[in-house]
């Protein structure tokens, strides 16, 4: 039974109030219309408790797309479709501390393993290793996978993935150092398709919140009362999601907020918390929690958003 009571939510409310203010400290992302257009001043969030009980706060339906946070579920796809070991020899498991598309670290780490699948240069390498020969096929499997959790077939924005397909130089860059090191398994424009679609799937947080809630129940998917992925696959992608998912401030975030999560340019932040055994949290059975602020900092992740699980965090004694 659900320990949320109308105290809690007020509280929620008020948060979300405060942290919306931050979010001028912040810029929507600029380099493609669509996220230009997003309105700065919202913050939402919905918290889904395994009961499927259902907490919201702020612009929790307002639109968003997927992008980066697209990285943990076509990862854990690879890893279903062939095993971590066969996904794990083409991509690494370690934090870099760059950018989310940064290309330096490539020929750094010879001979150019991506250092770890939520970054550009890993993700890009898991689409391409996606099952079929046609990036249709690839995307078929990874809309199955994300249907299965959401129960809804996903819905790409087309104007996002064409601004995206036109504006990804740097991607195709990395794409075609991938090709040329033999980490890519189809080519090049190919894997950039089934990248940028997965980035262009149209979501709100309760989506993501639901992908939080069954990582945080290691597979499980409550509401369908069935395993969906294998417990060792998901707790590999919060591992990635801890050390690697907030970009270049996972380690911050996993010292002031200390849960795992994944962001995205849109300004979507999908996180969880993991069933605790005391009897005073507000979730002792775990949750998801799907968050959307579009203003985002130098390092690509939701101002406001950060703000607000850093208070959740703090307030409810979780980590
Ligand atoms: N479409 C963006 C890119 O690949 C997504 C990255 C992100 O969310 N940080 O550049």
């Amino acid at each position: 039974k659900s320990k949320w009571d109308r105290k809690r939510m007020d509280e929620l409310e008020q948060w979300v109030a405060y942290h919306r203010l931050q979010a001028s400290e912040g810029k929507c992302a600029s380099y493609i219309p669509a996220l230009r257009r997003a309105d700065p001043t919202h913050l939402g969030i919905c918290i889904i408790e395994p009961s499927g009980h259902k907490i919201t706060a702020g612009e929790w339906d307002v639109p968003f797309t997927l992008q980066s946070i697209s990285k943990v579920v076509s990862f854990i796809a690879a890893c279903c479709h062939h095993g971590i070991s066969y996904v794990l020899d083409r991509v690494d498991v370690e934090p870099t501390g760059d950018a989310f598309n940064s290309i330096i670290r490539l020929e750094m780490h010879k001979p150019g393993k991506p250092f770890n699948p939520m970054i550009n240069a890993g993700a890009i390498t898991v689409s391409s290793l996606l099952p079929g020969d046609t990036p249709k096929q690839k995307l078929d499997y990874l809309y199955a996978i994300f249907q299965k959790i959401t129960s809804s077939a996903p819905v790409v924005n087309e104007e996002v993935f064409v601004s995206e397909w036109m504006t990804s130089h740097r991607n195709r860059a990395l794409s075609h150092y991938l090709k040329d090191t033999g980490y890519l398994d189809c080519e090049v424009e190919e894997a950039l398709e089934v990248y940028l679609k997965q980035c262009s799937i149209e979501v709100n947080t309760e989506q993501i919140a639901l992908i939080g809630l069954i990582l945080a129940l290691d597979g499980y998917h409550p509401l369908r009362g069935e395993q969906i992925f294998p417990k060792q696959v998901v707790r590999l992608a919060k591992a990635l999601m801890l050390t690697c998912g907030m970009y270049d401030a996972s380690g911050k975030f996993a010292a002031y907020v200390g849960l795992p999560a994944k962001s995205g340019v849109s300004g979507g932040i999908m996180t969880l918390v993991p069933p605790i055994l005391k009897r005073e949290s507000p979730f002792p059975d775990g949750c998801g929690i799907g968050i959307f602020g579009p203003a985002i900092d130098s390092c690509g992740n939701s101002v406001a958003g950060v703000s607000l699980l850093k208070q959740i965090a703090h307030e409810w004694d979780v980590s």
